[in-house]
C-alpha cells in the first residue's frame, strides 16, 4: 500500500510542470501574505492635462514580505483570480486605499477619487454593496471619494446582471470606470447601457498614438466616450509626445510613468503636497 502511494507520489512529481509548482507556491504565498499583512496598496497618481493638477490615483496592490520577496501582480492577481483569494486581497485593498484616502481629505492634501480595481470575483458577489458600504463606513470615506475600475471581461460575463450592480453601486454614489478599454469584447450596445463615469483606454492603444492606425483607434474611442458623456483617462503615458498626442485627441485625464510611478502611501503624500500651489 504505502509503495502504491509513493509511486502515486512519484507520478504527480512527474506530472506537475513548472507553471502548476509556480502557482502551488504562489498561492502557499498569498495565504501566508494575507495572515501576516504583506499586501500593500501604492498609488499611481492621475493628472488633468488642462490644469496640470493631479485629480486622483489608482490604488494598484503590491506583495511585499519581510524577507523582501516581490511578487508582482500580473502573476497574483491571475492566480488568485482562479483560487478566489482575489476576494480577500481586493477588501483589504480596498480597506487600506479607502483609509489612506481619508486621512489624506481630513488634512487637506488630497481631493478627488480614489480608484480601486474590482475583480470580476468581487463584482459577482451577492453581497458586493453591503461589503463595500461597511468598508466605506469603517473608514469613514464617502462614497464619492471612491471611484472603481472595472474590465469589460468582468461586465459582459452577464451583462444585465451587471447593469443592475452598476446601478447599485453608482446610487451609493460611486464613480465607474471602464478599465482597459478596448482590448476586451464589449457590444457598444451594451456599453450605452452601463451606469459608467469613465473609458480608460488601455496602454496598448497609448503605445501605437503614434501610428496613423494607432491614432484612429484612440479618436473612435474617445468619439466614442464623448457621445455617451464619458470622460476618458489614458494608462501607460510614458513620453511627452504620447502626451501631447492624447491631449490633442481630447483625453481628459493622464497617467503613466512620464509624471510618476506607483508610490507608497508615504510618496504618495510628498507628490500631493508637492502639487500644491505655493
Ligand atoms: P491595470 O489595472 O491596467 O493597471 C495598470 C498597470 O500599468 C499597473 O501595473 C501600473 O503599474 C502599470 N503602469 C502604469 N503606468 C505605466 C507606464 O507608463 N508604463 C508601463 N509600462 N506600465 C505602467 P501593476 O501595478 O503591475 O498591475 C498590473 C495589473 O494587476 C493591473 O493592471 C490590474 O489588472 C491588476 N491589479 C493591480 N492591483 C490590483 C488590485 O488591487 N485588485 C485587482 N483586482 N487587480 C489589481
Ligand atoms: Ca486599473
Ligand atoms: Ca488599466
Ligand atoms: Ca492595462
Amino acid at each position: 500500500h504505502a509503495k502504491e502511494k509513493g509511486n502515486r507520489y512519484l507520478f504527480f512529481n512527474k506530472e506537475m510542470n513548472k507553471q502548476a509548482v509556480k502557482r502551488l507556491q504562489v498561492e502557499n504565498l498569498i495565504r501566508q501574505g494575507l495572515k501576516e499583512d504583506y499586501f500593500h496598496v501604492y498609488y499611481q497618481p492621475k493628472m488633468s492635462f488642462s490644469t496640470g493638477k493631479l485629480v486622483g490615483m489608482e490604488a494598484l496592490v503590491r506583495f511585499i514580505s519581510p524577507s523582501g520577496t516581490l511578487v508582482s501582480p500580473g502573476t497574483f492577481i491571475p492566480i488568485s483570480e482562479e483560487t478566489g483569494q482575489v476576494v480577500e486581497i481586493g477588501e483589504v485593498v480596498l480597506r487600506k486605499a479607502c483609509a489612506d484616502m481619508k486621512r489624506w481629505i481630513d488634512s487637506g492634501l488630497m481631493s478627488g477619487r480614489v480608484a480601486v480595481n474590482l475583480s470580476a470575483r468581487q463584482f459577482n458577489l451577492p453581497n458586493l454593496i453591503h461589503r463595500i458600504e461597511s468598508i466605506l463606513l469603517e473608514t469613514g470615506l464617502s462614497p464619492n471619494n471612491l471611484e472603481l475600475e472595472i474590465t469589460e471581461g468582468t461586465v459582459m460575463d452577464d451583462p444585465q446582471h451587471a447593469i443592475q450592480v452598476m446601478h447599485e453601486l453608482r446610487a451609493l454614489g460611486i464613480q465607474l470606470a471602464m478599465d482597459d478599454f478596448g482590448t476586451g469584447y464589449s457590444s457598444l450596445s451594451y456599453l450605452r447601457k452601463f451606469p459608467l463615469n469613465t473609458l480608460k483606454i488601455d496602454k496598448a492603444f497609448v503605445d501605437d498614438a503614434g501610428t496613423s492606425v494607432g491614432r484612429a483607434m484612440i479618436d473612435t474611442i474617445i468619439t466614442i466616450a464623448r457621445n455617451l458623456s464619458l470622460s476618458t483617462v489614458a494608462e501607460g503615458v510614458e513620453t511627452s509626445t504620447q502626451e501631447k498626442l492624447m491631449a490633442e485627441m481630447g483625453c481628459d485625464v493622464l497617467q503613466g510613468y512620464l509624471y510618476s510611478k506607483p508610490l507608497s502611501s508615504k510618496e504618495l503624500a510628498h507628490f500631493a503636497a508637492n502639487q500644491q500651489p505655493v
